[in-house]
């Protein structure tokens, strides 16, 4: 499990991969006219991510960015005397602004002096990210877990705060003109529709373009990897699940031979297919508690049932933010109810 999601297969026959074998880190290959895939390494349990230059006039038009680790930037450097030598990043767009997506933009904003682009609505999350977790916000996500059955979550989220105190994503990118929902931007010969989603993250934009037929998909739809769906405090009231599942009926109007650029794994065709089996999963999921809600029950007492173990370090952090995720999607849908104690604890059962 990481911080993008939990590894989730499809069967073999069900997806098509464009090729074999990915590029060996911090290589390019061309996986269709005029659009470089650079697989970046990274430094998190995650090892890589998919960066997607595309031609665009003199210059690249740059997908997202690497993690803001020096194996990251190093990997940037090495591209001034190869690739970028004689067509240099001209613009960057981001998908989302998970760190390993947007922790390099400012820095390459800075070195190049280029625009950087995302969706008004993810701003604030991204402020958030560079700007950690005050302590009232700390605060708040003890009290959360606490309400959410994980007694010792104070100390808990001191270890947590040890591990943050380690990360790096300090830079917030300048961004001037936010991408629009909807409209059209051109990229070289390319022409793609903006798709903006939620679910994974908060105003996720994936780009499509008809002709030919490809989807860069960021997080939202990966070939190996079920996305991370949390509801954290700070999103309480919201319903990632069902804007996840929402999401996926939008995207699997695509047509079904459409090329899939992901942001991990490799590419692929079968996009319905791995529509429909990311669906089964979460829905799966759903049928997983409520056969396990048997008296009022909290999420921290349901987490072993949904991952089939007990989760350690920032696992249990992520877990407990899926499982809350799926069970007030369970609220959402009046299959189950939320009860309050007198101490503020928050108990599941059936309805
Ligand atoms: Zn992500």
């Amino acid at each position: 499990m990481t911080a993008e999601g939990a590894t989730f297969l499809s069967t073999k026959a069900r997806l098509s991969y464009l090729v074999e074998a990915p590029p060996p880190d911090g290589a390019t290959l061309e996986v269709a006219p005029g659009i470089q895939w650079l697989r970046m390494p990274l430094p998190i349990d995650l090892n890589h991510i998919n960066l997607w230059l595309i031609e665009d006039g003199d210059g690249y038009t740059l997908i997202d960015t690497g993690f803001p680790a020096s194996s990251c930037t190093a990997v940037w450097e090495a591209l001034e005397a190869t690739l970028l030598r004689t067509r240099p990043l001209r613009r960057i767009l981001l998908t989302h602004y998970h760190p390993d997506h947007m922790g390099c933009a400012a820095w390459l904003q800075q070195r190049y002096d280029i625009p950087v682009r995302i969706a008004a609505r993810a701003l604030p999350s991204a402020q958030f990210i560079v700007d950690g977790p005050s302590p009232e916000r700390t605060e708040a996500g003890v009290q959360y877990f606490m309400a959410h059955g994980m007694s010792e979550a104070r100390g808990y989220f001191a270890t947590l705060a040890e591990m943050r105190r380690k990360s790096p994503l300090r830079m917030m990118p300048q961004v001037s003109e936010p991408l629009v929902d909807g409209t059209s931007i051109a990229i070289g010969h390319w022409q793609f529709r903006i798709i903006e989603t939620d679910g994974h993250a908060l105003a996720h934009q994936s780009f499509y373009s008809a002709e030919p037929k490809l989807l860069i998909s960021g997080d939202q739809i990966l070939p190996t990897i079920s996305p991370n769906i949390s509801l954290s405090v700070a999103d309480w009231g919201l319903d990632p699940l069902g804007d996840y599942l929402v999401s996926l009926d939008l995207l699997a109007g695509l047509p079904a031979d459409t090329l899939v650029l992901p942001s991990h794994g490799r590419p692929f065709t079968g996009l319905h297919a791995r529509i429909a089996d990311l669906r089964a999963h979460h829905l799966q999921d759903l049928a997983l508690l409520r056969e396990n809600i048997s008296s009022p029950i909290s999420a921290f007492e349901l987490m072993p049932v949904l991952y089939g173990r007990q989760l350690k370090g920032f696992n249990i952090y992520l877990g407990l933010h899926e499982c809350v995720a799926h069970l007030e999607h369970l609220v959402r849908r009046a299959e189950a109810q939320r009860e309050h104690s007198a101490e503020g604890h928050y108990r599941y059962r059936l309805c």
